[in-house]
């Protein structure tokens, strides 16, 4: 049996299950103090008999050197009370020494949607959520980027939208970068309303869909991606997705080599893809990859 954690900053989503395409059992928990929140995840998960692997894929920022004592802690998250957080060797202290593998949450849902489309293993994709905040995961020749860390896509900073100029962005490092424009806080602060509520012909849509296609461009352009899996709430937007995509290739203006290979698209596994990418982690972890 295998075991799995969708970690987030509200809510941690636990599955367990024979394999990655077969959850079993579900549960979600509130995100509280991480004692509370921790001891919640090993009773319920430990409940479902003994596993063979545990995968989590977690908010962050978060420490992903095995060579590191801190590794599968969440290290500077401004979350009250979870900076410093260990959270794998906690949890594999927890249910009996179980091997864990462990991920930010973006990088476990594109594993989980890379696989989702095949697995090639050569195949290469990114993974955008767009909701709280901006995240993005790379998965690169088949294999989930770690970098010196993990990348940080939602804090790149995009040309600003002609119609867009005067807002200073929510994100408090940065201002005005992806995350600071894009996300959904950054579309309330603007506008006082979702873009789901904003009608579909409200400036608000090509002004978000423009910044998002900016990272997009980046990441076809710096990495090489054939394709970014664009999730998170704010994607589920009607429409967006096929604004971001429409403005990308205007973006591109014909040059990427690869041309129309390159596709902008939703999550094949829609809201799934986080808890499964856990899953693949933990089938991961059973094998001892
Ligand atoms: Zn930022």
């Amino acid at each position: 049996m295998l075991g799995a954690i969708e970690a987030g900053g509200t809510k941690f989503v636990l599955a367990v299950g024979p394999s990655p395409d077969a959850i079993t059992a579900r549960h979600t928990i509130p995100t509280r103090d991480p004692a509370t929140t921790l001891a919640e995840a090993a009773a319920w998960l430990g409940s479902h008999g003994p596993l063979t692997g545990l995968g989590i894929g977690s908010f962050g920022p978060v420490e992903l050197d095995h060579a590191s004592p801190e590794w599968g802690f969440i290290t500077t998250t401004p979350k009250p009370g979870w900076a410093g957080t260990d959270v794998a060797r906690h949890l594999a202290r927890s249910l009996g020494g179980v091997p864990v593998g462990f991920d930010t949450d973006v990088n476990a849902a594109a594993l989980a949607e890379h696989i989702a489309r095949g697995g090639a293993e050569g195949g290469s994709l990114a993974y955008i959520t767009i909701g709280t905040g901006i995240g993005g995961g790379l998965v690169l020749d088949g294999r989930p980027v770690h970098g010196m860390a993990h990348p940080e896509v939602g804090h790149i900073y995009p040309r600003r939208h002609p119609n867009d100029r005067d807002f200073a962005g929510t994100c408090p490092h940065h201002g005005d970068c992806l995350e600071g424009l894009a996300s959904g806080p950054a579309v309330m602060a603007r506008w006082g309303a979702s873009l789901s509520e904003l009608g579909a012909d409200h400036a608000a849509h090509a002004i978000i869909a423009d910044y998002v296609a900016q990272a997009c461009h980046v990441l076809f352009a710096s990495v090489a991606v054939e394709e970014v899996v664009i999730g998170g709430g704010v994607a589920q937007t009607p429409g967006l997705v096929e604004r971001i995509a429409a403005r990308a290739r205007e973006l591109d203006a014909g040059y990427l080599p690869g041309g129309a290979r390159h596709r902008i698209i939703a999550p094949r596994l829609g809201t799934e893809s986080g808890i499964t990418g856990a899953m693949l982690l933990a089938q991961g972890a059973a094998a001892g990859a």
